[in-house]
């Protein structure tokens, strides 16, 4: 069953901490018709952690800058809590949204210590014992009295996470927020945010470049291209599914083959594929007959076999601790292999390709799933 319109975050109630409908956006000085977000839709639920991806320059921090009231859409709604802050006929300003901000540059203010970072959104007067929580909360106790250059970076993110929660926002902005960390402290960071916005019942939508992070920790994870999303959905469903061939090549390095329709039969170069089940009709492919036919194939679906007469070549590979990831061109295209370690081959290699008999792929456009039935 195809499922890319279903996809995008069908379950939009009105009450949502954050609902932002056919959302529209172009910058003053860009060309006539160059829209950063076209008619964009989506919804973050309460205590829902939402990650945003898409390839650099797709418009992800405009959208955060649309909900936080920095950037006004052209045409659409953002709604915070069921409240409309930005639409044709109404505004918030920024400060009234009751939003959380985390940048990667974690953004703190260097002349405060870290106790008047985490109050600085406080009215004077205001309860402090939140952001006293907060700290502890954060593994911060003790440090209040550290100034931002005496903290290591791990310390600062998770400052600049209190500063944004202290306030009682239940919508966080996260743009990048672990992108400055080295490894060990991003993936502590990184796995702890859940039970922190868990603890602080809050929603976040999360800006990242890698899909590894975001289907980690996310409860959905929404795709952005084009300004519109391809897909937004769990991370199982993500991976399973992908709604376009974009999403199956950009989140899960999937390969794309060019594939060409004869009856039920897929004819790809370097394979025979039949749809699944055999009645399966592919009516989103037949209604796109003009559209290119591509077959997603995981990098774990193929075998390499060298041979000094085979027309494909190894390019070159990358160790990845368990496994190599080859790359290797194939005529017109390159695909991606993922290969055990003892399959040791060195770049420049003739070889052929083989796909591994009964793979399954999906057909696009329509993400129908197939299989292969004989060898090219
Ligand atoms: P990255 O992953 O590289 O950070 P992004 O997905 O966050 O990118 P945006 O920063 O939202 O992308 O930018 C989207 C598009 O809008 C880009 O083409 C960018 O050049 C353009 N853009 C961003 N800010 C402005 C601005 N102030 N004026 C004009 N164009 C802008």
């Amino acid at each position: 069953m195809p499922i890319a319109a279903a996809a995008v975050c069908p379950a939009m109630a009105e009450g949502d901490p954050v609902v932002l409908r056919d959302l529209w956006h172009r910058y003053a000085n860009a060309a006539a018709g160059a829209w950063t977000l076209r008619g964009l839709n989506l919804s973050l639920a309460a205590g829902e952690l939402v990650g945003l991806l898409g390839p650099s320059g797709c418009g992800k921090t405009t959208l955060l800058r649309l909900i936080a009231g920095f950037e006004r859409p052209a045409q659409g709604t953002v709604a915070i809590h069921g409240r409309e802050v930005a639409g044709e006929q109404r505004w918030l300003a920024p400060e009234r949204r009751g939003i959380g901000m985390v940048f990667q540059d974690y953004a703190l203010f260097p002349h405060l210590e870290a106790w008047g970072n985490v109050c600085f959104g406080l009215r004077p007067g205001a309860d402090r014992s939140r952001a006293a929580w907060l700290l502890e909360l954060l593994g911060l106790q003790g440090l209040e009295r550290r100034y931002p250059h005496e903290l290591s970076g791990g310390q600062r993110q998770r400052l600049a996470l209190a500063r944004a929660l202290a306030p009682g926002n239940s919508v966080l902005l996260l743009d990048e927020p672990f992108s400055n960390l080295d490894v060990e402290v991003r993936l502590r960071l990184r796995s702890e945010l859940p039970a922190v916005l868990a603890e602080c019942g809050a929603s976040a939508l999360l800006v990242t470049h890698d899909p590894e992070e975001a289907m980690a920790i996310c409860h959905r994870v929404a795709v952005l291209r084009d300004g519109h999303l391809d897909q937004c959905s769990t991370p199982q469903q993500l991976v399973q599914r992908p709604a376009t061939a974009f999403v199956g090549r950009f989140v899960l390095q999937g390969n794309l083959l060019p594939a060409e329709r004869q009856g039920d039969r897929l004819l790809t170069a370097l394979g025979v594929f039949a749809l699944e089940p055999p009645g399966n009709q592919p009516t989103a492919a037949d209604n796109a007959e003009a559209t290119e036919l591509q077959l997603l194939l995981a990098p774990d679906g193929l075998d390499l076999q060298p041979r000094a007469e085979g027309h494909c070549r190894v390019l070159g590979r990358e160790f990845l601790g368990h496994s190599w990831l080859y790359r290797v061109a194939c005529g017109a295209f390159s695909v991606r292999l993922r290969l055990p370690l003892d399959q040791d081959h060195p770049a420049g290699l003739a070889c052929e390709l083989r796909i591994r008999p009964g793979q399954r792929a999906l057909l696009y456009p329509g993400a129908l799933p197939v299989r292969m039935v004989a060898s090219a």
